[in-house]
């Protein structure tokens, strides 16, 4: 195994301006510190800055061809510090800002800097943290880049993290982008974002493509230095919105070592408090190891430490989702009394039982789908879902008086799209989460038969673009006896967003036909169980979910819920039950198919109403064989389960965040007697790692029982076989 596919423990220590000042250190002693005191095993070392005002042209190392920055004149930093780290077992990663330089620069090289469709500098629009612009991926820029790239690997380090470059949204119109672009699809540069003109669709893989080549052609630079040394970028989290920057780690991940993406704490943003194993999770479905960037900081105020407990968490939900931590630490922030702890606690366990982190496999046989293809192609046919439900009145069509025809706000609409699939992802991950549901996130490039005979059952959230083959190895794992749970528009699209008339597609989710959506509203209007379903008694009112389509069931279709026929205002009398089936399960093949019409993922994720998670977690259950594990714990307890075949062990992570109902969170509640039920045919023995106590546990019919006597923040319980 390489050093990069062991568990990686990173650190940046941030000077800022003050960056200088570390030729004045002892560098040994520096080394020695973040080895013993924060136990990291691999270090980002400024190279070029990302500072005011864009100095990521100069360096603070002797690179030929490039200018010093100030204070380094008369000092390597990279090959003065570089023994020191390698003799403490450091890796060494240089961190090259590659997005933000200043006017001055950009004006020796004025065919460099990327442009938005008026044809201005992006950066004269837009001026980068106030001050300053950023270069063109296909401009001659690319192969000064490169020149840096090798000039720092000359130097021995480990490899390199390039922040940067993006491509801004509403980029990139330079001559060379258009050059390229008509080379590749022979025609002009779309004007301006219309979801309906196909060049928009080619502009945008355009885009993506550039950065993916970029990123392709910045590796084989670092290679022919350093065959074995590791680069990558930010390729970007799940969030739907990331195909604005060109971010996608399924295109990048083929040029980079890692899949990196930022999951920074600021109070006042009202994130859930399982965030960060969201993205940890999420970026572990790429093929390459994942890493989760953190701010050891109260947000923006960067000096002073995250609370310990937030800290601890972020770092526990990393690991324990088999991603790598990665934390920055801004100096002076080290003069805080008692700042290294929490990140020692955290990251020196991780140190000390390294093995048990090595070489997991999943034990998940739920695979849950978050598609870029949808958030970056997905536009709803339904145009009632573009009303503004605050007033009531339409406001994504606007009347153009002049020419009469129909302008559409694209940018509006899809935004909307963009934060139906945020919701969903967020429900759908808190749902199974809390309900202490084993499973893997997939990407799209997983939709595929070979990789899906590895689950049970596959849950698409409103997964509304799907390729033919997509939509062909899902019906096939149907066939074969796997489970889908599939919602709202799913796989109503093509891979590029276009409409689809897939009338076999429809009746393969039992649908007979679709009328309409049902106006969406915000309240007031229900569903309700016809059969006891879903630990629903007979007629139970649940609420129902804003986006729902009104949907005919096919025969043979069993249909447990139903709509209430819709109320157009909130404290009206109910108006019965309507025709309009509110879940259809029907079977395919040797498999089953549960299908929602209502956006219950979206639904849920905004708005947290619990009976919407109960339908949800209960589906997966009904559709599931038989529980891997079963855990009687409070819903903020996470538990994630893995095998290491090798060493013939289960690694069981807890990571408990029951206590203060705010974030940022200053109290942990312990949990006691946690009750837990494993699927294992046999078991020699059960400890815990934090104390090496043993577990007394029960067997019994192919499970094994025991009890965590206490759960504090995290543990890890190894089950040997
Ligand atoms: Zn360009």
């Amino acid at each position: 195994m390489e050093w990069y596919e062991k568990p990686v423990r990173m650190m940046r220590w941030e000077y800022m301006q003050n960056v200088s000042k570390m030729k004045d250190m002892d560098l040994e002693q520096l080394a020695k510190m973040k080895k013993e005191d924060w136990h990291i095993n691999c270090e980002w070392f400024v190279g070029a800055p990302g500072v005011a005002p864009g100095l990521g042209f100069q360096t603070t190392f002797k690179a030929e061809g490039f200018e010093r920055y100030p204070g380094f004149e008369n000092f390597d930093s990279l090959r003065e510090y570089l023994p020191y780290a390698h003799k403490y077992g450091i890796k060494l990663l240089v961190y090259l800002n590659m997005h933000w330089y200043s006017y001055e620069f950009a004006k020796k090289h004025p065919d460099w800097e990327q442009l938005i469709s008026s044809a201005e500098p992006y950066g004269k629009i837009h001026p980068l943290y106030g001050n300053g612009t950023t270069f063109c991926v296909n401009s001659p820029w690319r192969n000064w880049a490169f020149r840096l790239i090798k000039e720092t690997m000359k130097t021995g380090v480990d490899g390199i993290f390039l922040d940067g470059p993006v491509v801004f949204s509403d980029c990139c119109y330079c001559q060379y982008c258009e050059e390229k672009f008509k080379k590749t699809y022979g025609e002009n540069l779309p004007e301006k974002e219309d979801w309906q003109n196909f060049l928009w669709k080619d502009f945008i893989e355009f885009r993506r493509d550039s950065l993916a080549e970029f990123l392709r052609d910045a590796q084989k630079a670092m290679k022919e230095i350093n065959s074995e040394g590791v680069i990558f970028l930010n390729a970007g989290g799940w969030q739907p919105s990331g195909w604005r920057v060109a971010r996608d780690i399924e295109k990048m991940q083929d040029y980079q070592d890692f899949n990196g993406a930022e999951e920074f704490f600021h109070p006042k943003a009202e994130k859930s408090i399982l965030a960060t194993s969201m993205m940890a999770k999420y970026l572990t479905a790429g093929m390459k190891p994942a890493v989760v960037f953190n701010h050891y900081a109260m947000g923006s105020w960067h000096y002073i430490p995250l609370m310990p407990l937030e800290i601890k968490l972020a770092l526990a939900q990393i690991i324990a989702n088999r991603a790598n931590p990665w934390i920055c630490v801004f100096d002076p922030l080290a003069k805080n009394i008692g700042e290294k702890e929490p990140v020692a606690e955290v990251l020196g366990f991780a140190e000390e039982n390294e093995e048990y982190y090595l070489k997991t496999s999943s034990l998940a046989k739920v695979a849950v789908h978050f598609s870029r293809q949808t958030s970056t192609y997905y536009l709803s046919q339904y145009t009632s879902l573009y009303k503004d439900l605050g007033t009531g009145k339409e406001e994504g069509l606007v009347l153009d008086q002049g020419t009469g025809k129909l302008v559409v706000d694209w940018e509006r609409r899809k935004s909307i799209n963009e934060s139906l699939l945020h919701h969903s992802y967020i429900g759908c991950y808190l749902s199974l989460i809390r309900s202490h549901t084993l499973f893997d996130i997939i990407l799209d490039k997983n939709l595929t038969s070979e990789k899906l005979k590895e689950y049970e059952v596959l849950v698409l959230p409103n997964s509304a673009c799907l390729s033919e083959n997509q939509r062909k190895a899902i019906k096939e794992f149907v066939r074969k006896g796997g489970k889908l749970f599939a919602s709202f528009e799913t796989g109503f699209y093509d891979e590029k967003g276009n409409l689809l008339e897939d009338k076999e597609w429809k009746e393969f989710l039992g649908i007979e036909e679709i009328e309409d959506l049902f106006p969406p509203m915000v309240g007031e209007n229900y569903m309700t169980a016809t059969e006891e379903f879903a630990g629903f008694p007979k007629s139970q009112l649940i609420e129902r979910p804003i986006q729902t389509l009104k949907v005919r069931a096919k025969k043979s279709t069993r249909t447990p819920l139903f709509y209430l026929k819709p109320l157009p205002k909130i404290y009206m009398s109910l108006q019965g039950v309507s025709a309009s089936p509110a879940l259809l399960i029907s079977k395919y093949g040797k498999g089953k198919v549960v299908y929602s019409p209502s956006l219950l993922e979206a639904f849920y994720g905004e708005y947290r109403i619990e009976s919407t998670s109960q339908l949800i977690t209960q589906i997966v259950k009904m559709l599931s064989l038989e529980e891997i594990i079963k855990m009687d714990a409070p819903s903020a307890v996470e538990i994630e389960v893995y095998e290491q075949k090798d060493s013939s062990r289960y690694i069981i992570h807890l990571i408990n965040a029951t206590g203060d109902m705010q974030r940022p969170i200053k109290e942990i509640i312990p949990v006691r007697n946690i009750k837990i039920s494993l699927k294992v045919k046999q078991a020699r023995k059960i400890y815990q790692l934090n104390n090496k106590e043993t577990i007394p546990f029960v067997h019994e019919k192919e499970r094994i029982e025991f009890v965590i006597p206490e759960l504090k923040l995290y543990e890890v319980v190894v089950v040997e076989i």
